[in-house]
Order: C-alpha cells, then structure tokens, then sequence
C-alpha cells in the first residue's frame, strides 16, 4: 500500500468536511423542520475542520491544542453524528452517559499527553472512545433495519471504520504502533485513510437520508389528504388505472364504490365546521375499520369518498357497502349516513371514465331513493 503523506490526507478531509457542513447547514435553512437533525450533522463536519486545522498545526501549537484538542474535537463531531442520526430518527439522545464518556477521554488524553506522556496509552484510549461512539450508532442503525441506501451506506462506512479501530487497537497491542500519528507506515495512513473517508462519507449519507425523507415527505403531500389519512383524488385516479392495468394480468377485475355524506351541509350549518370536520375524521376510522389491506379509499372531493375494491365482483361489493353501513351506523355521538354507488369492471370495452360515471349514476340514484343506502350499476 502507498503511504501517503499523513498531512496531505488530514487537509483533504478538513476540506471535504468543510464543503459538507456548509451543505448541511444550507440544508438545515432550507429543508422544513420536519426533518430534524440537521443543524447536529452540520456541526459534527465543523467540528472536524477545526479538529483538523489543530492536527494540522501540531508540534506549532501546544500539545494541549495539537493533540487533546484536536482529538477531543473529532470524538465530539462523532457524538454529534451519533446524536444528528438519533433526532433525524425520532429518537432522544442519552446526553449525560455520551457527555461522561467524553470528559472522561479528555481527562485520559490530558494526562497521558502532558502529566506521563504516553503515545500509545493515548491511542488506546482514544480509539475505544469513538469506536463506542459509531459502535452505538452502528447498532442502532441495525436495530432499526431500514433497508434504505442511504442508511446502508452509512452503516457500511461505520463498519469499515470500526474494522480500522479493531485493526488499530491490535497493531498497538502488539507493539506496531509507531510512535507518532504523523509516522509514515501503512497502518498509520490505513487509519487516517478511514478516517478521510469517514467525515466524507458519513455526512454524505446524512445529506442522502435527509433528502429521501423529504422526497417521501413531497411524495406524501402531493399524494394524500391534508385533512384525512387517505389518498386524495389525483393518487387515487392513478391507483385506478394501475389497478385496471394489473387486472388485464390477473382477469380479476375491481369494483369502484363512490360514497357521500348524507345532508351534511346541515351538519356543518347546526354544529360547525370544526364539527364537521370530526366527523369526517370518524368517518374514515369507521370505514378503515371493515376495509381490507388491499382496499383503496381517496377522498374524492369535499364530503364525498372514493373506493377501490381490487379483485372485486359486484355482489360482493354490495356486501361490503353493506358493512360500512352498518359500521357507520353503530351507536356514536358523531352519528352519520351516507349513500353509496357501486360498480365493478365490465370487461375490456369499459374504462375507468365509464366506470366513474357509472358509480355517479349509482350514487345519484342512492340520493334520490331516500339516501344512506347503496345503489348498483
Ligand atoms: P346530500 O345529502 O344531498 O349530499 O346533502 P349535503 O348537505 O351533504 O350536500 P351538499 O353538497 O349540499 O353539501 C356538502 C357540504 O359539505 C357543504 C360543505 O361545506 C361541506 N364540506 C365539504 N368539505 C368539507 C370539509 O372539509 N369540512 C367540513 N366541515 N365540511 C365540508
Ligand atoms: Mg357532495
Ligand atoms: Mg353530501
């Protein structure tokens, strides 16, 4: 392996770090609070500047700066990674252990720096130290298996780093340690090598996490209601024709079911519209709950829903109009009706323009029979 100089790589990762805390920092300005942090993963590449700038000015400042410095400064940009992951996550970050282990290593670092100089000693510690920290990020990235890439991405670069610690700790306990981080052998530049690759890659991963959390959150916005916890018009009119087109496969054709709520305006006009709008959060409850996993309810305009039945003839259909129903009108304080109109597929001459008429038809004929009933087509 090339040893390379130790310098060299040291003031390329301070540049990467420093090009990835500005990202992340204009991405904390950016992004909505939602996705959180942010300003965490900034700091963590910030801090590696400075820890770098100090590693850089060894042997030109204090040991104090040069050494304790620079490293207590890189252990705190990995509790800040460690404690940026967690938030971004959702879940609290344990200070006070994280903050002990921390004044612990600065102590150990001060005195075998200063008080019983010890090159070797020092490393140890040091190394133990972070590896706990990306050990503890390592798992519980793990734990949460998300299988996403960019939360793989970040997992394969802890591991390798922590497989560099590993191969660290056991060249020092077998005397290869060298006797400075600036010597040039391959485990030193094999160490500071990791150690580039991590503060590159590690808010690299950050940046792609938080970006796909903002696409799902953009892909969440533009595809549900901002009132009720189903799809809204446009999501669902795809998810029809991606029905439509899978049943061409299957033969199994879908059943369509538009459904409105019974004199509703005069819910609105006696209690309110915030009552209203309780009342079409339960409605929703009431119909997720006799609905299959499979089922698709939109709402398809202001008290009006929508439902797709894949693999669905209609007689079945009409039992299950009879269900929500029957699951509306149990005993409740925010009592509701609806009439319904349902229509299944008709073969390939029928689309889903036809059949969205159809089950308006149905509907209308619901309404003008006396409501809260269902109507076929
Ligand atoms: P029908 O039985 O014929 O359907 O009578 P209706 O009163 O339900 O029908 P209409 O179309 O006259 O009134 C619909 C009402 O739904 C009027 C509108 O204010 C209300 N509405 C639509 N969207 C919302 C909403 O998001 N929240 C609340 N609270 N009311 C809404
Ligand atoms: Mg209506
Ligand atoms: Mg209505």
């Amino acid at each position: 392996m090339p040893v390379l100089d130790p310098r060299t790589l040291i003031a390329m990762a301070g540049v990467m770090s420093l090009l990835m805390a500005l990202v992340l920092g204009l991405m904390r300005r950016s992004y909505p609070p939602s996705i959180r942090g942010l300003g965490m993963w900034a700091m963590a590449p910030l801090l590696w500047v400075l820890s770098t700038a100090l590693f850089s000015a060894r042997g030109m400042v204090h040991d104090m700066l040069g050494i304790v410095g620079a490293n207590s400064l890189l252990l705190m940009g990995a509790l800040f990674q460690l404690a940026g992951t967690r938030r971004f996550l959702g879940q609290p970050v344990a200070w006070v252990p994280w903050a002990t282990l921390f004044a612990l290593t600065v102590g150990a670092m001060t005195v075998l720096t200063l008080s019983y100089p010890d090159y070797l000693l020092r490393v140890g510690v040091f190394t133990v130290s972070i590896a706990c920290v990306y050990g503890s990020l390592l798992v519980f990235l793990l734990r949460r298996g998300d299988q996403s890439f960019p939360i793989r991405l970040v997992e394969a670069v802890l591991v390798l780093h922590l497989l560099v610690l590993a191969g660290r700790l056991y060249t020092l306990s077998t005397g290869q340690g060298g006797s400075d981080l600036l010597d040039r052998n391959a485990i030193q530049t094999l160490y500071i090598s990791a150690y580039v690759l991590t503060t590159l890659m590690l808010p690299l991963g950050n940046v792609l996490m938080a970006t796909d959390r903002l696409r799902a959150e953009l892909e969440h916005l533009a595809t549900h209601d901002p009132l009720l916890p189903v799809l809204n018009r446009r999501a669902f009119l795809q998810a029809c024709e991606h029905e439509l087109s899978r049943q061409r496969r299957t033969g199994r054709p879908p059943a369509l079911i538009l459904m409105d709520l019974d004199h509703f305006k005069a819910v609105n006009d006696t209690h309110g519209h915030q009552h209203g709008d309780a009342v079409l959060r339960h409605v929703v409850t009431r119909l997720q709950t006799v609905l299959r996993r499979t089922d698709v309810l939109a709402r398809y305009g202001g008290e009006e829903f929508a439902l797709l039945l894949p693999e669905t003839p209609t007689d079945d259909a009409c039992l299950l109009s009879q269900r929500l129903h029957n699951s509306l009108a149990q005993g409740h304080p925010l009592d509701c009706r609806m009439s319904m109109g349902a229509t299944a597929w008709r073969g390939e001459t029928d689309s889903l323009d036809a059949m969205l008429s159809r089950a308006d038809a149905a509907l209308y004929r619901a309404k003008a029979a006396g409501r809260n009933q269902t109507c076929t087509d």
